[in-house]
């Protein structure tokens, strides 16, 4: 029940603007606050910026790279935290248009992070007036910022409370914001939790009314420690208001191109669904089932890739625990393939809202893979529990589980003991102490303080503090570039490890999902078709955060001929929805676009980002290095659990007789071959890329693609120096 409270906080800084207008998608505008010195004020956006980098992603990248120099770290104050919007952001007759990208500095790899999330924020501040939302410097106290986008009008003030962890945080910010019960559906928040004050695994969350339900709803900008930026910021939470989105609030170019493209994908989605992925029914989640078959499911860290008890959180199980056809399920409006589900009224079972009946957001296929898997606990009730609370604390599913399952083997290696982890015993499947471990990350208390620092700190603490054997550490610990791997095992897909190594962030699946096509369909085998995948779809893939567009609606509902029109990594790009895109770019913006300069577009912004990389010290070959876990196995049990398929490669890739052989020395043979494999892709992805046999953009490159820059050709000649 909507109760109007007062806004009783102490105002800092209040601005009235006038922002930009939007037209064919864009404002030209960007929203600069510095919360150091509470200066709020209106930026333009350069022609030129708009030209070579389009938008999203690409206008966060330059602003940021703009921003910082290579001294500057994730919690200084001239780090910034930017959230952006994208041209075909907010249109609403098309499946999937209301993205927010946020980028940063992550103070888990040191260097430029993206996230992509859904929620009404970037559509709201688009039609605010605003491209971008740019926030430098640090609040003294916790703060709110406000942003009235239908009077232009932004303050800075005071949080009105000491406890910001989400959930009910933002049920009191939209009862002082609003104005009235029906003004709820016109606020979106972005808000992050105390997990976030005291971990490196910091989200944001970002929100909107569900209608239907009457709740408020949140997404996840999960990866890379973002929310641990806003939180050192100071930064409580972001508000925005806008009252008045219609069908043509983008003033678009040519309508009717977009309803177009809309009416066809629409009627896939309500014709094909439910015969293909049923996103509408469970969303994401239901990979599960995919990922365990296929032996890709990742089980005690990663060693193996399926287990008899996935059947407890299999499709099935999460079809009757969602509340299924709510009509708001769709993270903004328009979305008819609606998977951001929910569970009704689960009550909690510990922590300080122990007891309390809640929306538990999800869950995401990560989220179930990552606990339910990795750490060994096939409980769904542990997964929905583990799944609000990292939310509601701010915390990344993705990072936490991975970083939990990694302490786990640890533990049952005997590198930890009760004694290190304050009495926790963390074995594979111990649910208990899994949920009492996420409590004290949130709060920094006992072993919490170790665990919240993320995989790459927590080796190298068990390294120099608890004697730990480093190269074991290494092989086992699921990170690259500092960030945590998301839930798929690559073991058998030489594809995807390139695809998790060679992505700028860091090991995430939005930039390259390649596992099916490489490993269950055999579609790309050789370097060179690999390496053409890999490029091309983290180019495709990159696009969609340049827009403002979700990736779901590209390929999780494709139409009923594709793969019978198309073959092999042709049926993969699903052309007709590349045309539907082409499609909606020129209905919004006017200006017509080839399959090719889509890519185009992301090439630019991908170069720079790899280039930015190299800026803060990072982004050679060696720091596309992944542990061997992610390539073979590891271990005597990894091996004799898949003993069968690792000796027919030995006997017929490497030309190696297995027979008669100790398991350890046919996991050394394996092993330099694959770790040889791995190095040969990087070669053949380096040149398609056009990049230094160091994996560095080279000159030729930059040039060719416009972004030679004075900033970016000198950071480029130093590293062909090097
Ligand atoms: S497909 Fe799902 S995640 Fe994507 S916009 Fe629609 S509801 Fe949101």
């Amino acid at each position: 029940m909507f109760e109007k409270k007062e806004n009783n906080q102490n105002c800092l800084a209040s601005c009235e603007l006038v922002p930009g207008k939007v037209e064919k998608g864009y404002t030209d505008q960007r929203l600069y606050i510095n919360l150091t010195e509470n200066k709020i004020e209106n930026k333009p956006i350069d022609l030129q910026v708009k030209e070579i980098f389009t938008g999203g992603r690409g206008y966060g990248m330059w602003y940021l790279f703009q921003a910082v120099t290579p001294d500057t770290k994730w919690n200084d104050p001239e780090n910034e935290i930017i959230f952006s919007t994208g041209p075909i952001c907010g249109v609403t007759q098309y499946s999937g248009t209301g993205k927010t990208h946020v980028i940063s500095l992550s103070p888990e790899t040191g260097s430029a992070n993206d996230n992509n999330v859904g929620g009404y924020f970037a559509p709201y501040l688009k039609f605010s007036g605003w491209d971008l939302l740019e926030i430098q410097g640090k609040a003294e106290k916790d703060v709110v910022i406000f942003i009235d986008g239908n009077k232009g009008k932004v303050t800075i003030s005071e949080s009105p409370e000491r406890n910001i962890d989400t959930y009910h945080f933002i049920d009191k910010l939209t009862e002082i914001y609003a104005d009235d019960e029906k003004d709820r559906k016109n606020i979106s928040i972005v808000s992050s939790g105390r997990g976030a004050d005291n971990t490196n695994l910091g989200i944001l969350n970002i929100s909107w009314f569900d209608t239907h339900r009457k709740k408020l709803r949140i997404k996840q900008a999960g990866r890379g420690g973002t929310g641990t930026v806003f939180r050192d910021k100071k930064i409580a939470a972001i508000v925005i208001k806008y009252q008045g989105v219609n069908a043509n609030s983008n003033y678009m170019a040519n309508p009717e191109l977009v309803s177009k493209a809309g009416h066809r994908l629409t009627k896939e989605i309500l014709g094909l669904d439910h015969l293909q992925n049923g996103m509408r029914e469970t969303g994401t989640v239901n990979l599960l089932d995919h990922m365990q078959s296929h032996d890709c499911l990742p089980v005690h860290n990663y060693k193996f890739g399926s287990h008899t008890d996935a059947i407890k959180v299999e499709n099935k199980v999460w079809h009757e625990r969602v509340t299924q056809n709510q009509s708001g399920d769709s993270c903004w409006l328009g979305c008819v393939l609606r998977c951001s589900h929910g569970v009704d009224d689960f009550e909690l079972s510990t922590g300080p809202l122990k007891g309390e009946k809640v929306l538990v957001d999800g869950p995401e296929y990560e989220t179930a893979a990552g606990f339910a898997g990795n750490c060994g606990c096939f409980d769904p009730d542990l997964v929905l529990e583990a799944n609000f609370y990292c939310d509601n604390y701010g915390m990344d599913t993705i990072g936490v589980s991975t970083t939990i399952a990694f302490l786990m083997e640890c533990y049952e290696n005997n590198i930890l003991n009760k004694e290190i982890t304050g009495g926790l015993e963390l074995n594979f499947g111990n649910s208990a102490a899994l949920l009492e471990l996420i409590h004290q990350m949130a709060t920094k208390e006992g072993f919490g303080k170790i665990a919240g620092l993320g995989i790459r700190q927590a080796k190298r603490i068990l390294i120099e503090k608890y004697g730990a054997d480093g190269n074991f550490l290494q092989d086992i610990g699921m990170e690259c570039k500092g960030m945590e791997f998301s839930e798929y095992v690559t073991k058998e897909s030489l594809a995807q490890q390139g695809g998790y190594g060679m992505a700028n962030k860091g090991p995430q699946h939005d930039e390259n999902w390649l596992i099916f096509m490489d490993q269950v369909n055999n579609q790309i085998p050789t370097f060179e078709d690999k390496a053409a995948a890999i490029r091309y779809f983290s180019l495709f893939r990159t696009w969609f955060s340049l827009v403002g567009l979700c990736k779901l609606p590209w390929n999780d509902i494709e139409p009923a001929d594709n793969k019978k029109t198309y073959q092999g990594m042709q049926a993969a790009k699903v052309p007709e929805h590349v045309e539907n895109y082409c499609w909606l770019f020129e209905g919004v913006t006017g200006k017509p676009v080839t399959p090719e300069e889509l890519i185009l577009q992301s090439e630019r912004v991908h170069n720079l980002q790899r280039i930015f990389n190299v800026k803060m010290g990072f982004g050679t070959r060696k720091h596309d290095a992944i542990p061997y876990r992610a390539m073979g196995p590891v271990t005597a049990e990894e091996y004799e659990s898949r003993e069968e398929r690792f000796d027919k490669q030995l006997k017929e890739s490497v030309g190696y007789n297995p027979e008669g052989k100790t398991t350890e020395e046919k996991l050394e043979i394996l092993r330099t071959y694959r770790e040889d494999q791995y190095q040969k892709l990087c070669d053949a992805v380096y040149n398609r890329r056009g990049w230094s046999s160091d994996g560095v953009p080279t000159l030729e490159t930059i040039k060719k693609l416009k972004i030679d820059f004075p900033e970016v050709v000198e950071l480029v000649k130093k590293a062909s120096n090097q």
